[in-house]
């Protein structure tokens, strides 16, 4: 069911089934032209459920742009579907160039040579190719996006919002800011009872600073009415983004700690030494396409250390090795 926030404002429970995130918060914004930011897989559990909520607010895809808060398929899969001529579908233009790229084969290529480089097995990788949500459960090519940048202002149902790029969830993630109403739309930027996961992106050296600085970006701002983009959970914002913070702080430490203590590992190596939520009892058991994410979620902890020169990699028999960098030249 569709739940009333606020007078013109509604929050959609769409259901990621399967997934550990359980759901996706889309919102709806009223008004002589209503916005939805973000949408769902492309899979028809999300599609069922987006379309139901919307027949009973009455909302009219017709009279209905779109904002995505990043390029994730569980938050773009559904615009294709969702368009109508005459329609926006607004984006960031840094996750927007991405999601362009990503309807391709040849980047995923890219990336996954990576990961092997990283410690995943050829074989594990052919499995992935079509199994993972990332890459299976987006919009494909079905819409072209109109970009917005950092300060780009949206005004529906009487609310100003302003764009604020968050980059490190993604790098080009955009929060909504309705400075009227202290209100924000965080997307997977400030998530609540989960931590939004940080890996690392093609072409960006360092995606956990680049969060961490994001989250200082945010802490001000003024807001009483915090919209995640997940969970129903909720909070203050300037005491999540210290906790975010000292997450972090602790899993910096974790993985600095795991590449002194045993030199040479893999990322993938790495990622399942360190501790994760998920529950399953040992690392051989993860789910491959959350061993996915483990290990880019590793990489962007390892990242952020060796770009402050605390440890380094070295490519050896076609594999990254991690050593700490005070102790690399034994
Ligand atoms: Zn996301």
């Amino acid at each position: 069911m569709a739940e009333l926030i606020a007078p013109g404002l509604w929050r959609l429970d769409i259901p990621l089934v399967g997934n550990p995130l359980k759901n996706l918060n889309s919102y709806l914004i009223t008004g002589e032209r209503n916005l939805l930011i973000d949408t769902g897989f492309n899979q028809p559990p999300c599609r069922d459920a987006m379309e139901r909520q919307l027949q009973e607010i009455g909302a009219q895809l017709e009279q209905t742009d779109i904002f995505l808060t990043h390029l994730h398929s569980d938050h773009t899969g559904l615009s294709g579907v969702l368009h109508r001529e005459g329609c926006s579908v607004f984006i960031g233009a840094v996750d927007g160039r991405r999601l362009v790229e990503y309807a391709g084969d040849q980047k995923w290529h890219r990336i996954y040579e990576g990961y092997i480089r990283d410690g995943f097995t050829l074989e594990q990788m052919k499995t992935l190719w079509n199994t993972n949500p990332a890459k299976m459960a987006g919009p494909g090519q079905a819409v072209s996006y109109t970009w917005v940048e950092d300060g780009t202002e949206l005004t529906y149902g009487g609310r100003t919002l302003r764009c604020v790029r968050t980059p490190g969830h993604t790098p080009g993630h955009m929060c909504l800011y309705d400075a009227g109403n202290r209100t924000l739309f965080s997307g997977d930027h400030v998530l609540f009872h989960i931590t939004p996961n940080i890996c690392r992106w093609d072409g960006v050296a360092d995606s956990l600073g680049d969060y961490l600085a994001s989250l200082d970006k945010v802490r001000n701002l003024a807001v009483d009415c915090l919209l995640p983009a997940h969970r129903q959970e909720t909070g203050n914002l300037k005491n999540r983004v210290e906790e975010l913070k000292e997450h972090h702080s602790h899993r910096i430490a974790e993985a600095l700690r795991t590449v002194r203590e045993t030199p040479g590992l893999t990322a993938y190596e790495i990622a399942g030494r360190m501790h994760w939520s998920i529950r399953s009892r040992n690392w051989d058991e993860f789910p491959l396409t959350q061993k996915y994410f483990a290990v880019g979620e590793a990489l962007s902890h390892l990242d952020y250390l060796e770009v402050r020169g605390l440890i380094r990699h070295t490519l050896i028999h076609e594999k990254n090795h991690y050593t700490a960098a005070d102790i690399s030249e034994q």
